[in-house]
């Protein structure tokens, strides 16, 4: 017995390097996703690292990976990264064209890490030749859903979440018997102003809205966990993922963080996956799969663990998720009205040009103005994303006038 055990090679030994490629890997994603790929070089291999504007960390990333190829997508920044990366070997490119292209080379495996709908060409390159594609940068589905399932399905790309919540429902969901899943249950922390009544959210500060209180993450994700239009983001991007119909995905509050995401199954039972708030639990699971690879997050202390609780959301505070499930039973270019408002509109507060309650306004006379239009094609989609930021900023230029 134990010489049949010696005789079978393990599974390190028997694959190949993974190459891979980080869009975004200088934001907090990113960021994970290169210590992960770090602490496993042996398995490993990178290809190209793309980010928008800062070369310092992006050059630096790419000297200690390694990487073939890095990529800044704000050209004005592309001296700066050719110098920083003179004599070291690693190729450099700029502009929009070229993360497009770094998506394009054959990594085996893409981290989709960009923030919002600028993050769609490269990730839909990716999606064209068949890679497997580990998604964080949710805009894309909420923007594209119908046309990215598409283009995933007919080149056989393969589409990993990274997202907590749509990590942890990959990982309890019974795709091969989908017709005994009856809900998915998102969990939310209810963000910083979980307790605030509407006359406190009215004063909030940005320091305020930017600190959540439970994971580290980007500027734009925090606002929208402030508003929880991350969460209707969440909704729209799990309709898509699981092919699941909105009245089938219910949101709970679960401010402790601890179960990241349920599914409820037609005999009752409610499969969950657990574990502390950490960024590099989901984004490893993409990174080993199908394998598990060894993730240095804190583990889940039970004896510490002294209350889980859960609560519904108030839809009046928090009128963003209704609005997003608006936009879901809309269709077609509705949700597309809905981010690019919801962009342009927590670019205007996080410049401090509105106030927090105003972002759910601007968004709701988006959608409400904005005509909604058959989601024929990525030109049709471009021209309504424009429409509609076109319309958010004048509607935001008007509220300051
Ligand atoms: P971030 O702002 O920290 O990083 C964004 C990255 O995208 C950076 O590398 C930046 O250089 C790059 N970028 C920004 N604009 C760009 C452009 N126009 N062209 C090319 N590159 C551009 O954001 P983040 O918090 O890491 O989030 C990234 C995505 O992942 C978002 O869609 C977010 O919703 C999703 N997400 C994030 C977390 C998290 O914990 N941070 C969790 C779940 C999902
Ligand atoms: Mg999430």
């Amino acid at each position: 017995m134990a010489s049949s055990l010696k005789a079978v090679p393990s599974q390190q030994a028997q694959t190949a390097k993974r190459s891979v490629t980080v869009l975004g890997s200088t934001g907090s994603v990113g960021a994970n996703t290169v210590e992960l790929l770090l602490k496993h070089r042996d398995r490993y291999e990178v290809e190209a690292l793309t980010a928008n504007s800062n070369v310092e960390k992006l050059a630096e990333q790419a000297k200690v990976l390694g990487a073939k190829l890095a990529v800044v997508a704000d050209e004005t920044h592309y001296e700066a990264l050719k110098a920083a990366l003179s004599g070291t070997g690693i190729a450099c490119a700029a502009g929009a064209g070229a993360v497009v292209e770094a998506a394009e080379r054959p990594a085996d495996w893409v981290m989709a890490a960009i923030v919002g709908a600028a993050g769609l060409p490269p990730t839909l390159a990716a999606a064209r030749r068949g890679a497997t594609l580990a998604f964080a940068n949710k805009e894309c589905l909420v923007c594209a859903g119908p046309l990215m399932m598409r283009m995933v399905s007919d080149h056989k790309a393969t589409l990993l979440p990274v997202d907590s919540e749509h990590s942890a429902i990959y990982q309890v969901f019974d795709a091969k018997r989908r017709d005994g899943i009856s809900k998915l249950i998102l969990t939310a922390s209810g963000g910083p102003f979980r307790t605030f009544s509407l006359a406190q959210m009215a004063d909030v500060t940005l320091e305020q809205a930017l600190k959540h209180p439970v994971w580290s993450m980007g500027a734009k994700i925090s606002i929208d966990s402030a508003t929880m239009m991350n969460k209707g983001l969440e909704i729209i991007e799990a309709r898509y993922l699981f092919d699941m119909t909105e009245d089938k995905i219910d949101v709970v509050v679960h401010p402790q963080s601890i179960i990241h995401s349920m599914v409820e199954y037609i005999d009752g039972s409610v499969l969950a996956q657990l574990g502390t708030p950490d960024m590099k639990t989901p984004i490893g699971f993409a990174l080993g799969w199908p394998d598990r690879i060894e993730v240095p997050a804190e583990r889940l202390d039970f004896s510490k663990v002294s209350t889980m609780t859960f609560e519904s959301p108030d839809p009046v505070r928090f009128p963003a998720l209704r609005l997003a499930r608006e936009s879901l039973r809309l269709g077609e270019c509705a949700p597309a009205i809905l981010n690019a408002a919801n962009e342009v509109a927590v670019a205007a507060f996080l410049n401090r040009k509105i106030e927090f309650l105003s972002i759910a306004a601007i968004v709701e006379e988006t959608l409400d103005k904005v005509p909604n239009c058959t989601l024929a094609d990525l030109d049709t989609l471009y021209a309504v994303d424009a429409a509609s930021r076109r319309f958010a900023e004048a509607e935001i230029a008007r509220r300051s006038a």
